[in-house]
């Protein structure tokens, strides 16, 4: 580190990160069960330089806890309601315990039927997927999780927002090797992003989003008081369709205009439902699960050979540097953390 860096930047390690969160998270009200697996996922977030979703989400989270339907002492249980399927009502808390409760069901049901599904209902859900995946791939399952959000996002060839930023993750296990991860919204940029060019009074590229008249802009204000749009066009689109069906009206959840509406104008994280579904290649594979390995490693290293990266490796890489060399959290978003803490 040379001494700019020294000056610019805060040195913390993964239990650093979550100690800060939690002071910050607990210090508002958020009950102890709440506030760990969301500051644990932050510290993932900052160790895997996925920062939008690490420190940086603090105030927000603590602006999400004031809306009025929020529950700082939300006590999810899991319900079983199939030999397959799990649900569980995260009762207007974060999403990230009700998914750690109902994951104890969700695994060996999964392993037990062949596939499974955990139903979240009433989550505000804030986090990215990746850690959420990467729990369930770490029991030798395949994983897809989905869940929709606010009405941001135009439909293709619409002009008004009824879709949300809708992220979709996959997860498969791999023996030797963490697993192939992939985890993206199907908007075509995030909502922050765009956020970021407007502070920064930069111009968007076309084709993230389109003006209050349905117009394409490159203007980050006009879109952002406009609507998104998805990525891929009419595909991205019938993709985020089937995220608001499926993390939806097929559980019981609300749709992103459903969501919006709760919000009431509060700019809290989206209140919904996730839909988590796991795999067990172990028993649809059956007698052939070796070779359908070897399948599946042909692919990726087919990846490599030719200079492509699979999703994950940058993340993957960034661990293996903060192990090493700890966490850098920029000085002036430490301070601001801090001051939180202290107020
Ligand atoms: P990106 O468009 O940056 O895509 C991220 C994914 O694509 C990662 O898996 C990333 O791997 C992979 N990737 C990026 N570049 C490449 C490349 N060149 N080759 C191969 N793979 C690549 O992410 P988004 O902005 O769409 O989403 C970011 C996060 O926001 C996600 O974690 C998502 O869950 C979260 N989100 C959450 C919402 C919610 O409601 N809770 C709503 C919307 C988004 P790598 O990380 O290694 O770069």
């Amino acid at each position: 580190m040379n001494l700019q860096d020294a000056r610019d930047e805060v040195v913390l390690s993964v239990e650093g990160v979550i100690d800060l969160a939690m002071k910050v998270l607990t210090q508002d009200g958020l009950s102890p069960a709440q506030a760990q697996p969301l500051a644990r996922a932050m510290a993932w977030a900052e160790r895997d330089d996925c920062r939008s979703h690490g420190l940086q989400r603090l105030p927000g989270c603590l602006d999400t806890m004031r809306h009025p339907r929020f529950n700082r002492n939300a006590d999810p249980i899991p319900e079983e309601v199939s030999a397959a399927v799990t649900r569980i009502d995260a009762d207007f808390g974060y999403s990230l315990l009700a998914f750690e409760r109902g994951l104890e069901m969700l695994v060996p049901k999964a392993k037990a039927m062949g596939v499974s599904i955990l139903a979240i209902n009433n989550c505000f859900h804030s986090t990215a997927l990746w850690p959420e995946i990467e729990a369930i791939t770490a029991h030798g399952l395949a994983a897809l999780i989905m869940n929709p959000s606010h009405s941001w996002v135009a439909p293709a060839g619409g002009t008004a927002p009824i879709l949300g930023t809708n992220p979709i993750a996959f997860g498969w296990p791999r023996k030797d090797h963490p697993p192939y991860v992939f985890d993206f919204a199907t908007s075509a940029a995030a909502r922050a992003e765009i956020a970021r060019h407007r502070k920064e009074n930069k111009p968007i590229p076309v084709g993230w989003g389109v003006d209050s008249e349905g117009r394409p802009t490159t203007d980050p204000a006009a879109v952002l008081s406009g609507a998104m749009l998805t990525f891929g066009g009419h595909k991205g689109s019938a993709l985020a369709t089937m995220v608001e069906l499926l993390a939806g009206p097929l559980i019981g959840g609300p749709t992103s205009l459903q969501s919006m509406a709760f919000d009431a104008g509060a700019k809290a994280a989206p209140c919904h439902a996730e839909l988590v579904i796991a795999f067990n290649p172990a028993l649809l594979g059956g007698e052939t699960v070796e070779h359908n390995h070897a399948a599946a490693e042909a692919l990726f290293a087919a990846f490599g050979v030719q200079g492509a990266r699979l999703p994950s490796e940058r993340r993957y890489r960034a661990r293996q540097r903060s192990v090493t060399e700890g966490i850098r959290v920029d000085r002036e978003l430490y301070d601001r953390i801090l001051s939180l803490v202290a107020g």
